[in-house]
């Protein structure tokens, strides 16, 4: 048996005869005495810890096959479990005024058409459900729930459908908040409606500030009178979109949600994310939980200090997991207000970045999305790849002018994810 080329090792801080594994591949993790990696290495390990190391992944018995397998491995991964999940943006239009929006030149009046809406039912039905395929899709915008008749149309069909071809219809919402009363929440649920995901961009004053209404008033206290009224009837996440300069502000969103009982036992998940100078005008600020990074070194302090304190205060955030990138699973889309299909929500308006229509299928997008940018040896023996897969093709983009290459996140790995994994050990020992 040989040690997983997937496996990170990094030195106990509190006892030298110790080390952390973790399986980037199995996600894993353990403490082992180090005299148990020694006897990997004489060959003299016990049957009962090799039973206990394969079974956490630390140990294969071929390591040129585990490296073959990752070629694959997304892709039948995708075979066998099944799920399409689309992104669905249903119009361009908000009531809200924020700051940094990444709309910019597209805003305006701009929706899907109930032609279009059509249109997306059926190549849901004919793509995925009648071909035994669960479908999730996340309606987005602008904001979606101003699009509310149609994506309740579009739903009660999907869901028929799915009930008769035997598979499962569930939607998402990234919505802004002030228009998800616990009635639309309600209505929205009998649908297949699981969840939705707001944005808070910091305590009040500071979301105020950046996500004020049209008119200029804030809207923080309507979109935390409606969190506290659908928390109980879907799951709510809670996003927010941090900077250099505010970062450190948004412990304080935290203690006042708690103050206005939304605990952690009612609160789905929280996770911040940054807008920079690096994603600019192009970041879609709701979009950017863990899929974009930027290489920024204020954002490892920043992205390790918020974990901790989203953590510290019993909130749910994710564990270290894969960012992998939804232009490398075959049945993600992205279905734009007018119908056009991207593979990233980042490349909606960019020339030669779109993969075809609802109503003429999809491209093949393999030359023009760099598909096997990351199959080459230096990925392959990175112990990072289970994680990256070559990372965020829209960030080479935003860096190189095109998908040339891959977005390497050697860097960000080795600063972060230590810190991140005892992170979890922390507060998974907690519970
Ligand atoms: S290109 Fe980047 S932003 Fe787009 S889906 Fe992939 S990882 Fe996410
Ligand atoms: S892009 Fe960089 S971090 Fe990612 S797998 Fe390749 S070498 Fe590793």
């Amino acid at each position: 048996m040989h040690l997983s080329r997937y496996l990170k090792q990094y030195p106990c801080r509190d006892n030298p005869d110790r080390v952390l594994l973790f399986s980037t591949r199995r996600l894993s993790k353990a403490i082992v005495p180090l005299s148990v990696l020694r006897s990997v290495e004489e060959g003299t390990l016990s049957p009962e810890n090799m039973a206990t190391l394969t079974r956490l992944g630390f140990l294969v018995p071929d390591s040129a096959a585990e490296r073959r397998e990752m070629l694959t491995v997304m892709t039948e991964a995708e075979e066998r479990l099944k799920k399409a999940f689309l992104m669905a943006v249903m119009n361009l239009d908000c009531n809200l005024a924020c700051t940094y929006c990444y709309e910019g030149k597209q805003r305006g009046k701009h929706y899907m058409s109930p032609e279009t809406a059509d249109l997306l039912v059926k190549y849901c039905e004919e793509t995925f459900l009648r071909q035994g395929k669960d479908l999730t899709i996340d309606f987005y915008g602008g904001e979606p729930l101003l699009s509310l008749d149609l994506i309740k149309s579009i739903s009660l069909r999907l869901k028929n459908s799915a009930e008769k071809a035997g598979t499962d219809y569930a939607f998402t919402l990234v919505t802004n908040g002030t228009l998800l009363t616990a009635a639309v929440a309600s209505e929205l649920a009998l649908l297949g409606l699981k969840s939705a995901r707001i944005t808070l961009d910091g305590p009040k004053e500071n979301h105020d500030c950046y996500r004020p209404f049209s008119s200029g008033k804030g809207s923080f206290d309507l979109i935390v009178k409606n969190l506290r009224e659908v928390c109980g009837i879907i799951k709510m996440g809670i996003g927010g979109n941090y900077t250099e300069e505010n970062y450190r502000d948004f412990p304080r969103l935290l203690d006042e949600l708690v103050d206005l009982g939304l605990t952690p036992d009612r609160i789905a998940h929280v996770m911040f994310a940054p807008v920079s100078d690096t994603l600019g005008e192009h970041l879609m600020p709701e979009f950017n939980e863990g899929c974009c990074s930027a290489d920024e070194p204020w954002l490892v302090d920043a992205s390790i200090y918020l974990r901790e304190e989203i953590l510290r205060r019993g909130f749910f955030t994710p564990k270290v997991q894969p960012t992998t990138c939804m232009i490398e699973f075959k049945d993600n889309l992205v279905v734009h207000y007018d119908g056009t299909l991207y593979k990233c929500p980042a490349f909606i308006g960019l020339e030669g970045l779109d993969v075809g229509h609802l109503e003429s299928g999809i491209r093949d997008f393999r030359a023009s999305h760099n598909m096997d940018v990351w199959k080459k040896d230096e990925c392959l023996d990175c112990a990072y790849l289970p994680l990256c897969f070559g990372g965020c093709r829209f960030m080479t983009l935003l860096q190189k002018g095109a998908i040339s290459d891959v977005e390497c996140r050697k860097a960000w790995y080795d600063a972060t994810l230590e810190e991140l994994l005892l992170q979890d050990l922390r507060y998974s020992l907690k519970k």
